[in-house]
């Protein structure tokens, strides 16, 4: 499945921490890294952090029912709990939290208001009744908890990841950027760190955020329950600009084709979201149950991949991506960068290729979302997995580079067997020199493909 599933297009998998025994991650992590050896192609996979999730304690006969209206109470302790003692064991929330705050029981299905606070309670009027039941998830979207990112589970997951030598990890749930510096500071280099968004506390800080991450994912599940339905799009759109000007790769994610996890067809609606996102400028875009525990996985990456394919395509794509183009930077690096794009268009080049230590010299030109593919070539196998997620970029791992005879050799026999050229094509070779430094992008090459 996994093989059917990367030669429908998928280019980096997710591990979801949430579910799963830590054998069950380590049996497809595993297969993963055979499949990329079997296929000799470079493949990403993001070990996703639960994170602080807040739930619901144990409750009486496992659910009460409440209505609009009506005045409960939380109590940081016990279990078998009725309406005037629901468990949420949790004490920073109950350190936290004013009244005027709000509280949304399972995905926002149930919602109250925080009314009254005593030294051991939560009173709260219902706003939107209905069922609470043992365990549901529990978001407090204007509340700022004195929470880390990670948890004892998450932690103890995250040394079992970086084991097992995931290429991203994921938190969930970041509220503040000091959050990203307590991550880095367990995870070093040994993998890179993404940050999801799906808290409003992260939007109000987000530039700060983004800088502190190597990539966003725009985690709308979540983050639709914390914010409201109607300003989803809208954030996502300038979550997607933002990263693209600090060239950070971006994802977005959740319910993307929701209705085929039981159908083997998208609504219109799905597919036109899925659209949307390629049209905002993202890099990627995810799957979660349609291809975790859907009747039709194959089927779901196909159609999403379809879906990229169409819109990439049509004839306005191009007007649509440079319309939300950031700003020049003006350094010599960006230069280059958009140097190469502008280039490879006039000469009509059938490929940009970077070579790239750290990955930056490939993704400074994919923010310039240039019109030919970027072939990103690297020696470092890490940088060759993360590059699986930026945009426009097929990653390619090959030797060390020394010298410039033998980039221009490299680019011309890379492009060809990667099947991106042909002889007497043109392509734009960029590199950082001296080679293997990475942070330089200091060059640029047009080469002629010999024929034969
Ligand atoms: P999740 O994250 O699937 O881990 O909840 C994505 C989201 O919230 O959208
Ligand atoms: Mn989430």
């Amino acid at each position: 499945m996994l093989k059917r599933l990367f030669l429908a297009g998928v280019d980096t998998f997710r591990l979801n921490f949430s579910h799963g025994t830590h054998d069950d991650h380590a049996k497809v992590h595993r297969a993963i890294r055979a499949l990329e050896t079997e296929l000799g192609r470079p493949i990403g996979i993001l070990q996703d952090l639960q994170g602080p999730k807040i739930r619901v304690g144990t409750i009486r006969d496992g659910k009460i029912t409440v209505a609009a209206g009506e005045t409960i109470r939380f109590v940081p302790s016990g279990t078998d709990g009725d309406r005037n003692a629901i468990p949420l064991p949790h004490p920073e929330i109950f350190a936290a939290i004013m009244p005027g705050d709000h509280l949304m029981i399972d995905d926002g299905r149930v919602r109250v208001a925080v009314t009254r606070l005593g030294d051991d309670f939560i009173e709260a009027k219902v706003i939107f009744g209905g069922a609470i039941s043992n365990r549901k998830g529990v978001n407090l979207p204007g509340t700022v908890l004195d929470l880390s990112p990670l948890t004892a589970k998450d932690r103890a997951d995250l040394a079992f990841g970086l084991d097992l030598g995931v290429d991203w990890v994921a938190l969930s749930f970041v509220q503040k950027p000091a959050d990203l510096l307590e991550a880095r500071g367990l995870i070093g280099d040994r993998a890179a760190l993404m940050a999801k968004i799906e808290k409003p506390s992260a939007l109000e800080r987000i530039d700060d955020i983004i800088r502190l991450s190597d990539a966003v994912m725009v985690a709308r599940g979540d983050l639709g329950v914390e914010i409201p339905h109607e300003d989803v799009p809208g954030r996502q759109k300038e979550l997607v600009r933002a990263c693209r000007l600090a060239v950070k790769p971006v994802i977005v994610a959740t319910q993307m084709l929701d209705s085929m996890v039981a159908a083997p067809t998208p609504t219109r609606a799905e597919a036109s979201d899925v659209a949307t996102a390629i049209y905002d400028g993202a890099d990627a875009v995810m799957l979660s149950a349609e291809s975790a525990s859907g009747s039709y996985p194959v089927e779901a990456v196909e159609m999403m991949d379809r879906i990229i394919r169409s819109t990439e395509h049509h004839k306005l794509y191009r007007s649509i991506i440079d319309a939300s183009a950031p700003d020049e930077e003006k350094t010599a690096p960006h230069a280059v960068a958009a140097a190469a794009a502008g280039l490879a268009d006039v000469i009509q080049s059938a490929a940009i290729v970077a070579f790239t230590s750290s990955g930056t010299t490939a993704a400074r030109i994919a923010r310039k979302r240039p019109a030919v593919p970027i072939l990103a070539i690297t020696a470092n196998e890490a940088v060759s997995r993360r590059l699986c997620l930026l945009w426009g970029a097929h990653s390619v791992l090959s030797e060390d580079i020394h010298t410039y005879e033998e980039m221009v050799d490299h680019a011309c026999a890379i492009g060809q067997t990667e099947e991106f050229a042909r002889p007497d094509d043109l392509m734009v070779v960029v590199a950082g020199i001296p080679f293997a430094q990475a942070g330089t992008t200091n060059n640029l090459r047009v080469v002629h493909i010999p024929r034969d």
